[in-house]
């Protein structure tokens, strides 16, 4: 395999997810053909499965240079540029939006089932959150901070089987425990809930379309976020607009500090 040329490699690797893409239809139809799912919701898990099973045989190529075994390899997710500082001071990215290879990644973590990738992005995310809050997270020693994932609507969240961002906010998680931080934070993927399914947002949305289609558009559990100190967990922040709306509900029902973590902008 290393002896061919990178071209040869590249249409390998096209085929390979060619034949991924064919199989998985396969099986979706002939799953539908004979009835052997109840419903949508075990549609999913099926096809989820499957999907898995698919890419452990035919395991997924790196974005960035193209070596075989995630979404994402170690040492291209160390080459991505930094995000731009975010328009809102609360809000922090991690990674630069406009670069094609995090552009790619987050698109079939997004919508192609690509949740492998999340443990990548969940690693990056809890190093800035200690980077910028550990201290002041340590000072408080006995405060909580409750990470708290940007939810889908329940619709779309049927559409897509999964909410990318409380994957992430898991994998913060799993990783604050295995460095031993685990006590500092605390999942709290209910205390937010969408009220309503807004538009995906289109690029050439005006800006302040963007924050009047989100307005009103979260619901807080009072008796989960008052006198809590929150972070919120998010994929992508373009202009801000969604995790704004969301941190204006949490403060009006009594949240003490809000930040808003995201993988890129
Ligand atoms: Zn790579």
């Amino acid at each position: 395999m290393e002896s061919l040329a990178p071209v040869k490699i590249e249409v390998i690797h096209k085929r390979v997810s060619e034949i991924k893409i064919s199989l998985i239809i396969c099986f979706y139809l002939r799953a539908s053909e004979v009835d052997i799912v109840p419903s949508y919701i075990h549609m999913h898990l099926l096809l989820s499965i499957f999907t898995r099973l698919i890419d452990a045989v035919f395991p997924s190529v790196c974005g960035g240079c193209g070596k075989s075994g995630g979404l994402l390899c170690a040492d291209c997710i160390a080459n991505v540029p930094s995000a731009s500082p975010a328009t809102q001071s609360f809000i922090t990215a991690v990674f630069d939006y406009q670069n094609p290879i995090i552009r790619g990644v987050i698109w079939k973590f997004k919508y192609k089932n690509a949740r492998g990738v999340a443990k990548y992005f969940g690693m990056a995310l809890y190093d800035e959150i200690i980077g910028e809050i550990g201290d002041d997270i340590r000072i408080s020693k006995n405060e909580v901070f409750l990470l708290v994932p940007i939810p889908l609507h329940a619709k779309r969240l049927r559409e897509r089987g999964y909410n990318q961002s409380e994957l992430l906010a898991r994998e913060i998680i799993k990783y604050a425990k295995e460095q031993g931080s685990e006590k500092m934070f605390k999942l709290a993927p209910g205390a937010l809930t969408r009220t309503r399914a807004t538009k995906p947002q289109a690029k050439s949305e005006k800006r302040s379309t963007r924050f009047e289609n989100l307005r009103g558009a979260f619901f807080a559990f009072p008796e989960l976020v008052r006198g809590k100190h929150i972070i919120l967990i998010d994929d992508v922040t373009t202009t801000g607009a969604t995790l704004t709306s969301a941190r204006k509900t949490l403060l009006k029902n009594g949240t003490k500090t809000v930040r808003a973590y995201a993988v890129a902008h």
